[in-house]
């Protein structure tokens, strides 16, 4: 029996981490669930699964989930906080944790999971793109492990060699072929992206997500962001991860090898399947996803992406190339953007304008201890904030 906390239990990927469990009630168990602010459904999802401690963001969300919890009977503990986010990452009483809290507000929790040597089912990719390699060396400095949740990394890791050491020469692999469905505005003309709203935005064509993720896949930073996040999982350089837009989202990524063999993974978009898989690793368990009919599906397509239409692509790219604090920096701007288009106080293109304009401002330096790399991120965003009324 495996015991899990669920960072983010109440987004997209937390729900879904919790269906899983519920299907293995022999196999896991839940140490800890938390969410930010939405404490009813928190509250419900405790009535569920009775986990020894539950986390919120504030005291007074506290006091609320505290009354609810006593009032059905549960003697599960309430904290609240950032310190408390770390605290049930890293408890001894935890195995596993899934790190789905949304944007860089997971970085610390992620870290404290690394550090305390816990198997990390990693859906906050933002974390490991700001920290890159100090996430990496804290992995295995403590001996914790890192499983990719993101359904391409999750796929390119299906597709790797059992014994892979992130090494893409040991492992006799040519390229890694990133899939991208291509978003909402795949088709749309460019001349009339500006005036999106929040709501076309988010409506993604294949995947069910959070707010935040969706908005980055309608620009296609969501897969920059993955360019840069391969770079770290799978010690890829920049110009070995190509990619591809593939919109029907069946293969979910693919391993290009030197033989001139291509290693695909395919299955219906449900993030149920790799987070299945990674918890269940090296095993395979039930997921509730429907298996895969290709005769409905009849013909798979692909292109390369237009790096007009998609100019966060680009600014990605440019960002792991020049290495250091870019990576932070351009996460940092992105999220201050994305928040603020959907706020409405910017247009969609304005998203990535503000990002270069940030990029452009601010020097990137080494980044040699988390401390300094929460300092760039606050620069960042401050600097962010300044530049969306240009
Ligand atoms: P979501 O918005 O649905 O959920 C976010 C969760 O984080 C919620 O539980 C929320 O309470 C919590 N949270 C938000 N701000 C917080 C804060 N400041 N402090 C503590 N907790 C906070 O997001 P999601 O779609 O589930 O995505 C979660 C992460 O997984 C993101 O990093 C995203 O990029 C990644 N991811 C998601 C999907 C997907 O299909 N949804 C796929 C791949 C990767
Ligand atoms: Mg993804």
């Amino acid at each position: 029996m495996q015991a899990i906390s669920v960072l983010g239990s109440t987004g997209s990927i937390g729900v879904s981490t919790l269906d899983v469990v519920g299907r293995h009630p022999e196999r896991y168990r839940v140490y800890a669930l938390t969410a930010h602010s939405r404490v009813d459904e928190l509250a419900a999802q405790c009535v569920r699964f009775h986990p020894q401690v539950a986390v919120v963001g504030t005291a007074e969300a506290a006091g609320v989930l505290q009354q609810k919890l006593r009032a059905q009977g549960l003697r599960t503990e309430v904290a609240y906080g950032p310190q408390a986010l770390c605290d049930v990452a890293s408890a001894a009483a935890c195995d596993m944790v899934m790190a789905a809290i949304v944007g860089a507000a997971g970085l610390a929790s992620t870290l404290a999971a690394a550090r305390a040597g816990k198997k990390i089912l990693l859906a906050n990719k933002e974390a490991l793109v700001m920290s890159g390699q100090l996430l990496i060396d804290a992995v295995a400095e403590h001996k914790a492990t890192l499983l990719p949740i993101d359904s391409e990394h999750n796929a390119i890791f299906q597709c790797l060699p059992h014994d892979f050491r992130r090494s893409l020469d040991d492992g006799g692999i040519a390229k890694i072929l990133l899939t991208a469905s291509g978003g909402p505005f795949l088709k749309r003309a460019v001349d009339t992206l500006d005036s999106v709203t929040p709501d076309e935005a988010v409506a993604h064509p294949k995947w069910v997500m959070g707010r935040k993720i969706s908005v980055d896949s309608a620009t296609m930073m969501n897969k920059g962001l993955e360019v840069i996040e391969a770079h770290w999982l799978f010690g890829a350089p920049a110009d070995r991860i190509e990619v591809m837009i593939h919109p029907q989202s069946v293969i979910h990524s693919m391993v290009s090898y030197i033989d001139g063999s291509v290693l695909a993974q395919l299955g219906n978009p449900d993030m149920r399947t790799p987070i299945a898989n990674a918890m269940a690793y090296p095993e395979r368990i039930a997921s509730g996803v429907a298996q895969l009919d290709l005769t409905q599906i009849g013909q798979l397509f692909f292109e390369r992406p237009d790096l007009a239409r998609f100019p966060c692509l680009k600014l990605a790219y440019d960002a792991l190339h020049a290495g250091g604090s870019s990576a932070a920096i351009l996460n940092a701007a992105n999220e201050v953007a994305v928040e603020a288009f959907l706020n409405q106080e910017i247009g969609f293109r304005m998203i990535d304008q503000v990002i270069a304009r940030v990029m452009d401002k601010l020097p990137h330096g080494t980044v040699t201890d988390i401390d300094a790399l929460i300092e760039q991120d606050k620069i960042a965003r401050s600097v962010a904030q300044s530049c969306l009324t240009l």
